[in-house]
């Protein structure tokens, strides 16, 4: 299998490359040449770390089978303790994936657990020496995500910056604890697309990756802008179809649709891969929060990122730039010249229109729909008293939206993203209780209401000691990466 650039396809890598590069030289992003044909039934009666092997492989050609089946044993086995990919029922037909089992609570570990791993044997596929420096831009759960992933990997340093206040304190707490001899932490004034946009600019600058190279340091992105992070994410949707089917709530062949809380268009994006692979998915449903800049474009086919932006109590969804929306333009339109057309419009105008039969193309698979700050905390409310089910505010977001495209007879899979215990006070609120300022007091609350107990990784994070506190500007980001030493 070969990947190339959604704006130039005459940019061709393998997969090792691309994993190890990130983002094209150019600014797009890699996109497999072809959909992989895969035996769904056979697939369905894998466990999880070989249906991850199975999946993976389909992609990571030039990665031994013995090598991906491996790693998908030591990254899905215990460390997610043995609720890899569980799917609960919540209420009728439908059901929440929960994917927040792993390590860091959030369902980003599925991708960030297996990266290090493929980035490791990518650059000895490619006999490459260097030393890599991984950029991250987070919101907040991505770049726990990718400290403990990356966290004392041999050749590998990793900087993470996330927007002052954009974030819960449990996960500020999360990064800023982190241990681990490669890892930095950074504060950064503005909102995430601040953040990200000062990373992608970093990314984009060939005098910096020339001065890094002197070095023998090489740069490469943990975002799900990294085909790395995606192609693990695509396994869960099969395991969720698996377990209908092992349940008998479905017949082989019957379509599930999916409703994927969004903010970077990357969960639900691997949701539309599998589906290509031959999944029988109906709709993907995308479920925005108050920044529903999604929601306007599926529904029209106009993409206007510049619009306020709402600080909501769901953080890892507070995005308008959605950067893996590029791919499935470049896969409906085909067309390299027209994503380069449009991405261009993005960066000069803050959007752009795409055609009435791109539009139609994407709305074949794609539905869409956005909850409002109360909705999301009158949704939590209702499914702990409705259904005694606790959810977390991004979850909710998608709960909401998934009541009204709930589709009679065609079961519905709610993706659900974070452990509630992440975002306990807005989790607290919602069920109509006083939350304590601090977020241990209002974990235990939470605890005390709901008689459930948190993850213990979340709870002892408040006896481990900060170790990163430096705030800078986006403009510093490209300082932070040249200071990387080798
Ligand atoms: C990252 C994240 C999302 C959004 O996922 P995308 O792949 O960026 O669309 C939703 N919920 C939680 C809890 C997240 O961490």
């Amino acid at each position: 299998m070969k990947f190339f650039s959604t704006r130039d396809h005459s940019r061709i890598v393998t997969a090792s490359q691309a994993i190890a590069q990130g983002l094209s030289d150019e600014g797009g992003l890699f996109v497999p040449e072809s959909f992989p044909q895969v035996d769904v039934e056979t697939l369905c009666q894998l466990d999880y770390p070989e249906l991850a092997a199975a999946v993976v492989s389909e992609y990571l050609t030039d990665y031994s089978k013995d090598f991906l089946a491996e790693a998908a044993r030591t990254t899905y086995g215990e460390a997610f303790g043995g609720k890899a990919g569980h799917l609960a029922p919540v209420e009728g037909d439908t059901y929440a994936l929960e994917l927040w089992h792993g390590p860091t609570c959030a369902f980003k570990d599925y991708a960030l657990q297996l990266m290090p791993k493929l980035l490791v044997e990518a650059k000895k596929n490619l006999s490459r020496t260097e030393k890599t420096l991984i950029l991250v831009a987070t919101s907040g759960d991505t770049g726990k995500a990718a400290l403990d992933g990356y966290h004392d990997i041999p050749g590998v340093e990793i900087a993470v910056f996330y927007p002052t206040g954009g974030t819960s304190e449990i996960q500020r707490l999360q990064m800023a604890t982190q241990e681990g001899a490669n890892v930095a932490v950074y504060a950064v004034r503005g909102n995430f697309d601040d953040a990200q946009t000062g990373v992608k600019r970093v990314f984009g600058d060939k005098a910096i990756a020339a001065r890094l190279a002197e070095r023998n340091i090489r740069l490469s992105s943990a975002n799900s802008i990294n085909w790395g992070r995606l192609v693990p994410q695509i396994v869960y949707y099969f395991a969720a179809y698996a377990q209908l089917l092992k349940a008998g709530k479905i017949a082989f062949g019957d379509k599930v649709d999916f409703c994927v809380p969004t903010g970077n268009f990357g969960d639900i994006l691997a949701g539309y891969y599998a589906k290509q692979m031959g999944l029988p998915v109906g709709k993907l449903v995308c479920a925005s929060n108050q920044n529903n800049v999604l929601t306007d474009f599926l529904s029209t086919g106009t993409y206007t990122a510049k619009r306020e932006f709402y600080k909501t109590t769901s953080p890892s969804m507070d995005i308008l730039v959605s950067s893996n929306l590029e791919r499935l333009l470049y896969h409906v339109t085909g067309s390299d010249a027209e994503v380069a057309g449009l991405m261009k419009s993005l960066n000069e105008t803050g959007g752009y229109t795409v055609r009435p039969e791109t539009l139609k193309a994407i709305q074949e698979s794609f539905d869409c729909g956005w909850s409002s700050e109360e909705q999301v905390a009158g949704e939590i409310r209702a499914r702990c008293e409705k259904d005694g089910y606790l959810c977390d505010t991004h979850t909710a977001v998608a709960f909401h939206v998934a009541a009204q495209k709930k589709r009679d007879g065609v079961p519905m899979v709610v993706l659900s993203t974070a452990s509630p215990f992440k975002f306990p006070r807005s989790v607290l609120e919602a069920l109509g209780h006083t939350a304590p300022e601090n977020d241990f007091e209002a974990m235990q609350a939470l605890e005390e209401a709901t008689g459930r107990t948190a993850p213990a990784s979340l709870a002892v994070l408040r006896q481990k000691a900060e170790r990163f506190s430096t705030v800078i500007d986006p403009a510093q980001i490209a300082e932070v990466a040249l200071s990387c030493q080798a």
